[in-house]
């Protein structure tokens, strides 16, 4: 269905319309100049999941993060921060892995979709170890030594 290609709300299943809340996680590094403007560099974006409206969006991100044990912290702008879920400081300077939400409105134009973003809120942040490759999904193929904070 072309009028559907974003597929329904993560939470409530209802098809998504041109106002999406869009659960986003980052990669991504920060430098800071004079401490005043912090430039962002986004290594990696992927969109977990979509949600029909602020309720369903809220209800479904904090549950997603309750069940990976990350705390909800409004995000932060650094230089340092607390990683969600070891709780070790986060040098925002280095890769790190932000989540946010975003309220997008779709406007479709010839070929594509436009997203304009209404709002944007950070949501908790995480150290690599604890957000980067996954401790649950991407663990099979990762060969390297396990962060203690991914022993359960
Ligand atoms: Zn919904
Ligand atoms: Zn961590």
């Amino acid at each position: 269905m072309a009028s559907n290609a974003l597929g329904d709300c993560q939470a409530c299943r209802r098809p998504l319309g041109v106002r999406v809340f869009s659960f986003d996680r980052h990669i991504e590094q920060y430098r800071y100049r004079d401490n005043e403007s912090i430039d962002g560099e986004v290594l990696e974006a992927e969109t977990l999941s979509r949600y029909c409206s602020a309720e369903c969006a809220w209800s479904g991100v904090l549950h997603w993060l309750g069940q990976r044990g990350i705390k909800y912290s409004g995000g932060s702008a650094g230089p340092i921060a607390i990683c969600g879920k070891c709780g070790q400081p986060l040098d925002m300077t280095k890769p790190h892995v932000a989540y946010t939400l975003q309220e997008e409105l779709l406007h479709h134009k010839p070929g594509y979709d436009e997203a304009e973003v209404l709002m944007a809120e950070g949501v908790a942040d995480t150290c690599i170890q604890c957000g980067g490759a996954g401790c649950e999904e991407e663990q099979a193929e990762t060969r390297t030594e396990r962060p203690a904070a991914c022993v359960p």
